[in-house]
Formats: structure tokens, sequence, C-alpha cells
């Protein structure tokens, strides 16, 4: 397909500030130099533990924190350099759904006023269009549009995720980041929210940046992978290629913990336990920054940060020693 979003050497790096003059004394790399595309329709599972990163990419590609360095194209236009008034107007092409469906819903609003806040803003109609169009997202989203004057705390946890669902289509957009979508939600209904996120993209068009701290939940929805640690992407292929042979140490680790169904593959499979937590992002350690984990590391794994690279076709990994 051809690229929806382009992201090139995307850092984000915020200052902790101390000492007798409260200057800059350290910094948090939270990201530091991401390359990703993104192709229209697809969804591009993003996985890491927490504090990896992930988020704060998605969250620096949206413009919602500002990068302190790279590029970010939606559909060919640079997002970074946009002026205030032009990136407002781009906001409808590109939406968030969050983590949290508790805290991301003001519990002051009732769920016509939350979904149609949007379509005031971006005067999508007049009050009576506005109306029906709240009624129309309810119904897309399965939910019954009688709700329309309730309250979210009325309202179960995936019922309150498909509220923001409902909320992040109303402009329709063509991008959305979805940040960890199901991970506060009972595993019971964890697949009935993916479900709908499958059927609405098929419905819109829509294509996905989908974050997610496990492979295993990624697994199905996504047709591409991208793995990260520390502020980077260390690998990067076809979900199924990822899956099958992972070319990446830190991969290899992550698969490697997830349980399979078949008993006697499971009695037989290694295990990686990965020595010691994930690193902190100040100061991160330098070459490979996965090295003092590491059990392939050597020495100019110290010393050299592996670019991320195409090893096989469409298959990326930022590793000295893959395979
Ligand atoms: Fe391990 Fe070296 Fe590859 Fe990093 S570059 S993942 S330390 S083998
Ligand atoms: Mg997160």
């Amino acid at each position: 397909g051809t690229t929806l979003v382009e992201v090139k050497g995307l850092k984000v790096h915020f200052p902790i500030k101390g000492g007798l003059f409260n200057r800059t004394i350290a910094q948090v790399k939270a990201v530091d130099g991401v390359d990703l595309t993104i192709r229209r329709g697809e969804t591009l599972g993003l996985v890491g533990e927490s504090g990896c990163g992930k988020s704060t990419t998605g969250r620096a590609i949206l413009q919602l924190i500002k990068p302190t360095a790279g590029s970010v194209k939606l559909n060919g236009v640079e997002l970074t350099k946009l002026p205030p008034a032009e990136l407002r107007k781009k906001r409808a092409e590109m939406q968030m759904i969050f983590q949290d469906p508790f805290g991301s819903l003001d519990p002051r609003f009732t769920v016509g006023q939350i979904i149609a806040e949007p379509l005031e803003n971006f005067k999508r109609g007049n009050a009576r269009e506005i109306r029906e169009q709240v009624a129309h997202l309810l119904e897309v989203v399965g939910l019954n549009p009688y709700y329309v004057n309730r309250f979210p705390h009325e309202f179960s946890g995936g019922q309150r995720q498909r509220i923001g669902i409902a909320r992040a289509l109303a402009l329709r957009p063509s991008f959305i980041v979805a940040d960890e979508p199901v991970s506060a939600l009972d595993v019971s209904i964890q697949a009935q929210v993916v479900n709908l996120l499958q059927d609405l993209q098929a419905e819109f068009g829509l294509t996905y940046l989908f974050v997610a701290h496990n492979l295993s939940v990624v697994k199905h929805i996504s047709d591409r992978v991208a793995v990260m640690y520390l502020g980077r992407i260390v690998e990067l292929a076809a979900s199924e290629k990822l899956y099958e042979l992972p070319l990446h140490p830190y991969t290899q680790a992550l698969l490697s913990a997830i349980p399979v169904p078949d008993p006697e593959v499971e009695a037989r499979r290694k295990r990686i336990i990965l020595e010691g937590d994930v690193p902190s992002p100040v100061n991160p350690p330098p070459g490979c920054n996965f090295h003092p984990r590491c059990w392939k590391a050597q020495q100019i794994c110290r010393e050299v940060t592996p670019p991320l690279e195409e090893k096989e076709r469409d298959h990326y990994v930022a590793c000295h020693f893959p395979g």
C-alpha cells in the first residue's frame, strides 16, 4: 500500500531540571530516533515493555507532544512545522483512542455532549445535524442511541471504550493511534473491542497504530509489528514473519515468554529469561542500548549503535548479530 504516515528521526527528550540554578541537568530520552512508515489501511502494532517510549511515540506522531527532533508526515504534509491553525485543521484527520476509558471521558458531560464536542468545534453541521451524527456514531460502535443523555459513570468499561471510539471517529479521521485500547478492560470483553476496531477499519478505511505492551495482543490485529526498546525500534516486520522468525534478541526473548497452546511444543521450547530491568532512559547505555541484557553482546555492541536495516525483504532489524 501507499504510505500514509512517515516518521523519520523522531526524538522526544524531556529535560530534568535541578541544582542551585534549576538548570537542565539530564535528559530523559523517551524517544531516541524512531523511523517508521505506516501504510494506508494497515494496522501497525507497536510493542514494548512499559516505559520504552511507545505511547510517547504515538503522541509525538499526533503532535500532542512536541517532538525534540525529526519529521512526521501525514499524507505528505510535514506536521512538525505546521503553524498552529493549520495543525488544528489537520487534527480532524488523526485521532487517538486512549488506554483508560474512565479517565479520558469528562464525567460532567453526557455521552451526547462528549461525542458532539469535536463536531461542534469543527462546525460539522447545525444542532440537528450534529444530533443525527452522534446517534449514528453510537450505532456504529454498537451502543443504543437512546443512551445519548447518560453520563460516563453509567456505563461499563467496555461501553466507555466504545464511547471513546465514537468520539475518535466523529470527524472521520484517516489515522488513529490506539494506545493500549483494551489493556484496562476485562479479558472477556477485550476481544469484542478488538473486533469492533477491526470492523470499523474495514468500514471507514482506517489506518491504525496499535500500541501494546504485549506481543500476543497485537498478533492477530496487526499487519506489521514494530518492537520498541528504550526509545528505539529494534525490529519491524510483517506480523507472521516476526512471530515465526524473529531476528532481534530482544524480540526473541519477548516471544519466548508467550506460552504456546500445544503442550508438547511448549515442553521443547527454550525460555529466554532476560536479566535485569529496562535501563533508565536517562543516560541510556551507549552503542546498542540492549547490550547490558543481551546474551550475544560483543565489544562492538557496547560502542556502535546498530542502525535499523532491512536484513530480509520488508524485515528490518537493528542488531550487529541478527538471527
Ligand atoms: Fe545484542 Fe549486540 Fe544485537 Fe545489541 S547489537 S541486540 S547487544 S547482539
Ligand atoms: Mg503507555
